[in-house]
C-alpha cells in the first residue's frame, strides 16, 4: 500500500518568503458592510445584539393562532389557483387539520407555484389575518415541512442593505464563540449587586443572542432580565474604569504649581474691576486657585448659565498663572467671541501687565501675516502674557515661552481632537514635560446624570448665582403672522432708548438663501423703521465687516442688529433689551436658551419673542413644542439643560464629546441609576486591586475608544 505523500498543494505550499509585500486580503461586500457596522473584533460582534427576535421553535395550531400573531403552521396544500380580480394573484390553501388559511402572494415565481403544488405539505412562517372569513397570511416565509425546530428564538440583528442578515447572523454567533469572554469583574464587586454573578459575560450574551423559548419576550424588551443587566453592568463599568484611570494618569502628570501670592496680580484685578464678584465667582475662584496650586495639571469645567460671568473667573485664574511667572493662552470658538474677550481683558489686565513689562496678544487665522508674525514672537519670547484667540492658538507653529494655564470657553464647541492638541502643548521648554493647567468653560450645563457618568473624570465648578441688577427676561411665543405688532414693540423699545436683537435661522441648505432671508428682514425693518439705524451680521460676510457691524452695535450707534446666529455665544451688549428670535422651531433648545441670554443683562425690562411658524399646512412637530414651552416656561438654565437632554437624548447633548467616543449602548442613565451608583463604587476598587481585570475589562468594551473618553 502506498504511503500518503503530502505534495505541495496551493493550500499548504509554505508562502514565498521574498520581499514582494503580499497584497491586503480583498474584502467581500459582506465584509466590507461589518467593518462599517464596526464590527471587526469578535467582541464587537459579540456585542452586536439583536433588535428582535423570531418564534421559529414552535409549529402552532391554526385553530390556536390569533389575529394579527406571527405563527409557523405545517400544513398541507388543498388548492392552488391564480386569481386575476382584485388583481393578478396567487391563492394556496392550507389545510393543518385544525383549521385552513388561504396564503396570498402578489409577486411569485413559477418556482414558487411549483413548491407550493396541492398535495405539498409546507412549514409557513407569517402574520395570520382574518377570523371569520378564514383565516390569511399575505407573502409568508415557505418551505417544505418537516426538519427538525430550532431550540432558541432566532435573533434579529440590525443591518444594511449589503450585509444579508443569515450572514450577519452567522458572523455574530461565530464571533460569539471565539470572542475571550473570561470574567473580568472582582468577586468581591460582582457580589455587590443581585444574581450579577450567576449571570456570566457569556451566559449573558448567549442567552440574549439565543434565548430559550420559554423566556418572557417584554423582560428582553424592556431590558430588565437578568442578562441585560449582567450587561449594562459591564458597560457602565467599562465607562467608570476608562474615567477613573483618566483621572489617575493626570495624578502622574506634572504641571507648574501656580500660586496666587497675597497682593499678587489677581488682588490688583480685583481691585481695578468695575464691580465687586457674587459669592459664586468668589468660591468657584477659590476652587481653581487650589487646582492652580498643585503639581498635578488642573482639568475643571466651569460651567455657568449665560451672563453668570464666567470671563472674570478666567481673568483671575490667568491673572495667579502669569504672576507666578507662567502664560495663559484663552481660546473661544468664534473670531467675534474671541475679539469680545481680548477687548474686555486687554482692558482689565493692559495696565497691570504694562508694569510688568509684559501684554496680551492676539492670535486668529484671518491676521495678516506680519502682525501674526509680531505676535508669535511675542508669545515665544513671554512677552506676551496673556494669549487671546480663536484654535489659531493650538496650531502648530505656535510655540509658548511658558504656558501655564489653559481656557477653553465653550468648550463644547471645540472637538475632541482640539483638546487634545491643547494638552499636548507642554508647558515650558527643556527640563521634565509637564502639562498646562486646564479650565474648561461651558454655559450648558450638564444634567447631573451626565456629569456623573461621561465626565466623571472632570472636576466640575458651578456659578449658579447672577451677578446683581439683572432683570429676569420675559419670554412670549408669538405667531408669524403677528409679525406687524412685533416690529411695534421694537419701535417702543428704540424710543425709550433700548437695543433690540433680531435673529434670523440659519438655512443650512443654502448660505445664499440664507443671506437673502437675513437681508430681507434687515430691509423689511429698515423700511418699518424710518430713520432708525439698523445693522446687517451674516456668517459670510469677511470678518473685518463683521467686526465693524459689531462695534457700531455695541457703541450704540445702530440700535437694532439683524444677524444670523453668529451673535449665538458671547456678546454683551447691556443695553439691549430685546431679542426677536425668527422661526425659533427651528432652534436648538440650548442655542434659543444661549441666545435670550444676550438680553436682561442691564436693569431696563428685558423681553425674548419666539416668532413660529407651522411648516405648510402642517402642525410643529413634537420636539419644536417641547422647546418652545422649555424657554416660556423656564430661564433656569439647568432645567433647560435637563430638557434638552430629555428631548434629544444622551447621544445628541454629548456633541463633540462623543465623536468616536463609546456612547452607553446597553445601560439608560436614568433607569439605571442603581447599576451607574454601584460601578462608581467598583471601578476604583477594581483599579487599585485588580488592576488587571480592570485593564482587560476596559480593552474588551473600549478597544481604542478610550482616548476620547479622557479629553
Ligand atoms: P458669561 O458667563 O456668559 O461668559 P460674562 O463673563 O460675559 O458672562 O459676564 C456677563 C456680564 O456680566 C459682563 O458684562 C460682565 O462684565 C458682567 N459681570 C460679571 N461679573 C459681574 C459681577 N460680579 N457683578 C456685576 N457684573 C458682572
Ligand atoms: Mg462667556
Amino acid at each position: 500500500m502506498a504511503l500518503p505523500v503530502h505534495l505541495p498543494t496551493r493550500q499548504n505550499c509554505p508562502m514565498p518568503t521574498s520581499a514582494q509585500p503580499l497584497a491586503p486580503p480583498k474584502l467581500s461586500a459582506p465584509q466590507k458592510a461589518l467593518r462599517k457596522l464596526g464590527l471587526v473584533r469578535d467582541i464587537d460582534l459579540a456585542l452586536h445584539l439583536p433588535l428582535r427576535y423570531e418564534d421559529e421553535t414552535r409549529i402552532v395550531r391554526l385553530r390556536d393562532a390569533r389575529h394579527g400573531d406571527l405563527v409557523q403552521v405545517e400544513a398541507e396544500v388543498t388548492h392552488s389557483e391564480v386569481s386575476f380580480r382584485p388583481r393578478r394573484q396567487l391563492l394556496v390553501t392550507l389545510f393543518d387539520g385544525s383549521d385552513q388559511c388561504v396564503l396570498r402572494f402578489f409577486n411569485f415565481y413559477p418556482s414558487q407555484q411549483k413548491q407550493m403544488a396541492v398535495g405539498a405539505r409546507l412549514r409557513v412562517r407569517g402574520e395570520v389575518r382574518g377570523g371569520l372569513t378564514g383565516w390569511t397570511m399575505m407573502h409568508p416565509v415557505v418551505r417544505a415541512a418537516g426538519g427538525d425546530l430550532p431550540a432558541s428564538l432566532t435573533p434579529v440583528y440590525s443591518t444594511v442593505a449589503a450585509l444579508p442578515q443569515a450572514y450577519l447572523r452567522k458572523a455574530v454567533l461565530a464571533g460569539l464563540a471565539r470572542a475571550d469572554l473570561s470574567e473580568t469583574i472582582a468577586q468581591p464587586c460582582l457580589d455587590q449587586v443581585n444574581q450579577l454573578a450567576s449571570w456570566g459575560l457569556r451566559d449573558a450574551l448567549t442567552f440574549l443572542h439565543l434565548p430559550t423559548p420559554d423566556v418572557s419576550l417584554s423582560q428582553l424588551e424592556d431590558r430588565t432580565h437578568p442578562a441585560w443587566h449582567r450587561l449594562k453592568a459591564e458597560e457602565l463599568l467599562a465607562q467608570q474604569l476608562s474615567q477613573f484611570e483618566a483621572r489617575r494618569e493626570r495624578e502622574h502628570l506634572r504641571a507648574p504649581p501656580l500660586v496666587a501670592a497675597r497682593g499678587g496680580l489677581h488682588e490688583k484685578l480685583l481691585s481695578v474691576l468695575p464691580f465687586g464678584l457674587t459669592g459664586a465667582q468668589r468660591r468657584v475662584g477659590e476652587e481653581i486657585a487650589r487646582d492652580l496650586s498643585h503639581v498635578q495639571p488642573m482639568h475643571r469645567l466651569l460651567q455657568g448659565d449665560v451672563g453668570s460671568g464666567k470671563t472674570v473667573v478666567a481673568a483671575l485664574a490667568a491673572a495667579i498663572a502669569i504672576d507666578a511667572g507662567w502664560q495663559c493662552a484663552l481660546m473661544a470658538p468664534t473670531e467675534i467671541l474671541a475679539e469680545q474677550h481680548f477687548a474686555k481683558l486687554a482692558e482689565w489686565l493692559s495696565p497691570l501687565l504694562q508694569e510688568r513689562g509684559q501684554r496680551v496678544a492676539w492670535l486668529t487665522g484671518s491676521q495678516k501675516k506680519k502682525a501674526r508674525g509680531e505676535m508669535l514672537a511675542l508669545i515665544a519670547s513671554g512677552e506676551a502674557a496673556l494669549i487671546v484667540g480663536t484654535h489659531a492658538v493650538i496650531q502648530e507653529q505656535v510655540s509658548f515661552f511658558k504656558l501655564g494655564l489653559a481656557v477653553i470657553d465653550e468648550q463644547h464647541r471645540f472637538g475632541v481632537q482640539q483638546r487634545l492638541d491643547l494638552r499636548k502643548k507642554t508647558a515650558g521648554s527643556g527640563g521634565e514635560a509637564r502639562e498646562p493647567h486646564l479650565l474648561m468653560m461651558s454655559a450648558t450645563p450638564i444634567p447631573r446624570t451626565l456629569a456623573m457618568s461621561y465626565y466623571a473624570d472632570l472636576d466640575v465648578s458651578t456659578l449658579d448665582e447672577l451677578p446683581p441688577g439683572r432683570t429676569p427676561v420675559v419670554t412670549k411665543l408669538v405667531a408669524a403672522h403677528r409679525r406687524d405688532e412685533v416690529i411695534e414693540r421694537i419701535r417702543s423699545q428704540i424710543t425709550q432708548g433700548r437695543q433690540v436683537y433680531w435673529v434670523c435661522p440659519l438655512i443650512e441648505e443654502s448660505e445664499a438663501l440664507d443671506l437673502r432671508n437675513a437681508t430681507e428682514t434687515h430691509d423689511e425693518l429698515a423700511a418699518a423703521l424710518p430713520g432708525v439705524a439698523i445693522g446687517l451680521l451674516h456668517s459670510r460676510m469677511p470678518t473685518a465687516d463683521k467686526k465693524q457691524v459689531m462695534a457700531k452695535f455695541t457703541s450704540g450707534e445702530t440700535l437694532v442688529l439683524v444677524s444670523t446666529t453668529v451673535i449665538e455665544v458671547g456678546v454683551d451688549v447691556p443695553n439691549a433689551s430685546l431679542m426677536v428670535i425668527e422661526h425659533a422651531e427651528r432652534f436648538g433648545l440650548s442655542q434659543l436658551h444661549q441666545l435670550r441670554g444676550r438680553v436682561g443683562r442691564g436693569s431696563a425690562a428685558s423681553a425674548c419673542i419666539l416668532l413660529y411658524e407651522a411648516p405648510e399646512g402642517g402642525r410643529l412637530s413634537e420636539s419644536a413644542r417641547a422647546r418652545l414651552k422649555a424657554m416660556v416656561e423656564t430661564s433656569d438654565g439647568f432645567e433647560i439643560a435637563r430638557r434638552d437632554l430629555d428631548i434629544r437624548g444622551p447621544g445628541e447633548f454629548m456633541g463633540a464629546r462623543q465623536s468616536g467616543a463609546a456612547l452607553l449602548r446597553f445601560a439608560d442613565l436614568t433607569e439605571d441609576a442603581d447599576l451607574l451608583a454601584w460601578a462608581q463604587q467598583a471601578a476604583p476598587l477594581m483599579l487599585t486591586r485588580y488592576p488587571n481585570l480592570a485593564r482587560l475589562h476596559i480593552e474588551r468594551w473600549l478597544g481604542g475608544k478610550a482616548e476620547y473618553l479622557k479629553a
